[in-house]
């Protein structure tokens, strides 16, 4: 039997694991065909640096 966390970040079953997409990291879902984590903040692979800025509201 396995038993996997929920998603740390939104708490949704099934786990979550960080990927790299095309540079940047996301979190996504293991039991929802890979969708994208609506709540986790994505982050630079490379640097580490998150992503909240550009994954949030556009400044004025
Ligand atoms: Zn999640």
């Amino acid at each position: 039997m396995v038993v996997s966390s929920p998603c740390w970040a939104c708490g949704v079953t099934g786990g979550a694991d960080w990927i790299n997409v095309d540079g940047t990291g996301v979190l996504v879902h293991n039991a929802r065909g890979r969708e994208r984590c609506p709540v986790a903040v994505p982050f630079d692979w490379a640097t580490g640096t998150p992503l909240a800025v550009l994954a949030g509201a556009v400044a004025a």
